[in-house]
């Protein structure tokens, strides 16, 4: 980060910043003093500082960040792809990692049926959910707790498949750890919700963390990264932070009302590029529409996603929620293609030009 002082700023001022600096964020400065301006330069990583207060100190003139604010998800600082391991199973780097299942649990027969469609489909991860983040408060929500994670443990005894679950409410987050959730989903109306973050952040369990319908991309990464930074809450390094997050594109809400939310698909090869956490999309909250699921998803994985997750249902016609979204039979076919779409397409690299030797040769 650098601070242009404003012409004729006196050495006091200029001194201020840095005691501030020092003071508020542990950060040293070096000052150049040139004729009648003095520019202020930042040592180390300046992602704490809210260039805002700074810029109110008198005498500044502009604050200039140098640096990405979502130091811990930056590729910047963190060149190679990070892998989670899950038991057997890797997620990031060359990995292609499918999570399916019903949207919400509704009863235990059609969670276990759909969880063996989506078992017999291919998928790497089980989705379980037991309470949701709705559109309407008024749509369906999920069974009592203790209930929907009895049968979420069951989908995972049922299949042996890992398990993913959306996580809302704090007071949930032991019951979830002791039903053995083995990935906790931070949805797209949750991803800003600071409380939630903090307590993710402290864990070691893998977090997905949606991206918010509302959000932009240094919005979405500076989440990511606040989970796995290990800051308190002024901005001091306090725990170790939660370094297994892995990123879920779905696109955002725009003026299209023809989706559900509209998806652009060169997010996925930037956020790529500029981030090295293990980034997935999801084609059925995206979409909304069942008949566009399928190349949807194909688009995600051509664009680069190392991953797809989307809603797998029984009986989507009975659906409680999401019904028009899921697929059925189609889950076969679109998890195989999608592996082979990847297979096809690994080697090249997410960049433009950037050579196969350079990034390595395809398959996971
Ligand atoms: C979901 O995955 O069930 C979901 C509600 O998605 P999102 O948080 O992206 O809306
Ligand atoms: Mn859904």
């Amino acid at each position: 980060m650098i601070i242009h002082m404003v012409e004729g700023a006196s050495g006091d001022e200029a001194e201020r910043v840095i005691d501030r600096i020092k003071s508020d964020y542990g950060l040293f400065c070096e000052s150049i003093v040139g004729t009648g301006s003095i520019v202020i330069g930042v040592k180390g990583i300046a992602g704490v500082i809210d260039e805002g207060r700074i810029s109110e100190l008198p005498g500044v003139d502009r604050v200039i960040r140098i640096t990405e604010k979502f130091k811990d998800a930056s590729r910047s600082f963190h060149p190679e792809d990070t892998v989670i391991d899950l038991g057997n199973l890797k997620i990031g780097g060359k990995n292609l990692t499918i999570i399916g299942g019903p949207c919400a649990i509704e009863t235990e027969k059609q969670a276990l049926d759909s969880a063996r469609l989506a078992k017999d489909s291919g998928v790497d991860v089980l989705r379980t959910f037991v309470d949701k983040s709705r559109t309407s408060p008024y749509d369906y929500r999920g069974l009592e707790i203790e209930k929907g994670l009895e049968i979420a443990s069951a989908m995972r005894q049922e299949t042996g498949l890992p398990i993913v679950s959306e996580l809302i409410d704090l007071r949930h987050l032991e019951a979830f750890l002791k039903a053995g959730i083995d990935i906790i989903q931070v949805g797209a109306r949750s991803s800003q919700y600071s409380p939630l973050l903090e307590e993710l952040s402290l864990l070691n369990v893998p977090v997905i963390l949606k991206h918010g319908m509302g959000n932009d991309l240094n919005e979405w990464l500076c989440a990511a990264a606040y989970l796995m930074s290990g800051l308190d809450r002024s901005g001091k390094p306090s725990h170790r932070g939660n370094p297994n997050v892995i990123l879920c594109y779905r696109g955002i809400r725009a003026f299209e009302s023809a989706t559900r939310f509209s998806a652009d698909i060169s997010m996925i090869p930037l956020v790529r590029m500029k981030s090295h956490l293990p980034l997935i999309a999801d084609p059925s909250h995206s979409s909304g529409d069942r008949k566009l699921v399928e190349r949807v998803a194909y688009g995600f994985v051509a664009a680069g996603a190392g991953g797809l997750e989307f809603d797998i249902h029984s009986n989507p016609e009975e659906a409680l929620c999401d019904g028009s979204q899921a697929v059925t039979h189609e889950a076969e076919r679109i998890v195989s293609t999608s592996r082979q779409i990847h297979a096809l397409l690994n080697g090249y690299g997410v960049e433009t030009g950037v050579s196969l030797e350079l990034m390595g040769t395809g398959g996971s």
